[in-house]
């Protein structure tokens, strides 16, 4: 074991360091860790942070670990939330940078392989770092820029490793999200997983519907954005990839080839899942059951199934069936009218990646939307208390149907858009359909 490892055995320490707290961010987590050992108590940056900076990658967020308890963290800075006071994390807010502050902690007894039942405080970082999942993430850096390494992370770092800390069976059997996170690392950082952990995550997964789903969500999220790199069959092979809802077979393979090839040049997040969706030959519903398992906000299920429709309906249209130029024409305002531009356009986008054969250019339906004399019903110059009166008061599903037959009439051009035309041409209607009984009277 190599308890401590200086940056000085590095190759250039003083730039490392320099980076660590360059940052705004890490400006303030200087500031903290100062306080925190000004004031008797020891401090370090501990995780993802330390990790990202061996590796030269963007820090996404800081974390402090230190034997303060949290009531005193909670005391030695002016701003700060309780945030997780039961295991021990107060965020501080430094000059509006807010970093998490965790008091040196162990954890007991895994009752459901989620949550540790106790955590008890500690007084050693050395403690501390064995509750760690990854030797990657055990690595704690002081203030002056000493690494306290007991499990040999940098060395895995070195060798883009994860490897998990003490025995891995143990450690992924006690908490079954450490294997998610491993094959999110191995996406993000490119890493191997070392054989014994890996055998130890394959064991494991027979019970993965023990994990919360708001994390796997959170994990899912993180994956997806290094799409290029999701270790399909490494996930597939451990019988993970069921974590996900996800199916995948080698067969696959080519379709997840074109998402990664096309995801980068989509930059709204339902497209790029209504993409995944249309390559693994999801229906709508099911689309909207996967997103709602990997707990997508409600606007990106409803935008990401509308974008899915639109695609699959441009297919139908545009690739399926040869269309003539004016077919094309009414068949994009329908579109445009039911979907918006918005979700329109990402379904072309969605279209164009996979039908390249077919491809409908972007340019020609903005030109349509704008020139449409209307967009959606609403803007129609009457609307269903117009028509009310006309039919005796009587309401109904008649209503909608025919706000919908004056809106298509105005889209193509058959009824202009003026009140007292539109009056006229649903009076003669109502007074057809009262006839044949269409419309009660
Ligand atoms: P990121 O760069 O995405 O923030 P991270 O490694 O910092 O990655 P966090 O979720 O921010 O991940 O967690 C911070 C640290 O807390 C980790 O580096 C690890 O030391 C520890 N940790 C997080 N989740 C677990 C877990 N499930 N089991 C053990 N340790 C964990
Ligand atoms: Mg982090």
């Amino acid at each position: 074991m190599n308890d401590c490892t200086s940056w000085q055995s590095m190759e250039n320490p003083v730039m490392i360091m320099r980076s660590l707290f360059d940052s705004t961010q890490g400006k303030a987590a200087y500031q903290i860790l100062r306080t925190l050992v000004s004031a008797g108590y020891d401090a370090y940056l501990v995780g993802g942070c330390v990790r990202n900076v061996l590796l030269g990658l963007p820090i996404v967020d800081f974390d402090i670990t230190t034997s303060a308890r949290p009531e005193i963290v909670a005391r030695l800075f002016p701003h700060t939330v309780e945030t997780g006071i039961r295991f021990g994390t107060v965020t501080v807010i430094h000059e509006a940078v807010h970093i998490e502050v965790t008091t040196f902690r162990s954890e007991r007894k895994y009752l459901d392989t989620r949550h540790p039942s106790e955590v008890q405080f500690e007084t050693s970082i050395l403690a501390d770092l064995q509750r760690r999942d990854f030797t990657m993430n055990a690595i704690a850096c002081s203030l002056l820029g000493e690494l306290v390494d007991p499990y040999g992370g940098v060395k895995d770092i070195n060798e883009r490793t994860i490897r998990g800390v003490g025995n891995p069976m143990e450690r992924m059997r006690e908490d079954l999200l450490r294997c998610v996170r491993a094959f999110r690392f191995m996406a993000q950082l490119g890493f191997a997983i070392d054989a014994s952990t890996f055998e130890a995550i394959a064991s494991c997964s027979d019970k993965l519907e023990q994990i919360a789903r708001e994390r796997v969500g959170v994990e899912w999220r993180k994956m997806i954005s290094a799409a290029h790199s999701i270790p399909l069959q490494q996930l597939a092979d451990t019988g993970w990839l069921r974590v996900f809802d996800l199916s995948y077979r080698l067969e696959h393979l080519p379709k997840w080839q074109v998402f990664v090839n096309c995801y980068k040049n989509m930059t709204d997040e339902a497209a790029q899942l209504a993409l995944l969706a249309r390559l693994l030959n999801k229906t709508e519903q099911e689309f909207g059951e996967w997103l709602r398992s990997l707990r997508y906000g409600r606007e990106t299920v409803a935008t990401g199934r509308q974008i899915l429709a639109c695609s699959m309906r441009l297919q139908i249209e545009c690739t399926d069936h040869e269309r003539s130029g004016d077919q094309t024409f009414i068949f994009l305002k329908d579109m445009l009218f039911a979907y918006g531009l918005q979700i329109a356009i990402q379904g072309v986008h969605i279209h164009n990646q996979l039908h390249p054969a077919h491809r409908i250019d972007e340019t020609r339906v903005r030109d349509v939307c704008n020139a449409m004399p209307i967009h959606n019903s609403k803007q129609l110059q009457l609307d269903g208390r117009d028509l009310l009166p006309l039919a005796g008061g009587k309401g109904g599903p008649w209503i909608g149907q025919m706000l919908q037959e004056l809106a298509m009439g105005v889209l193509h051009g058959h009824l202009p858009n003026q009140r007292q035309q539109l009056m006229d041409w649903a009076k003669t209607q109502i007074a057809e359909r009262k006839q044949n009984g269409t419309i009660q009277s």
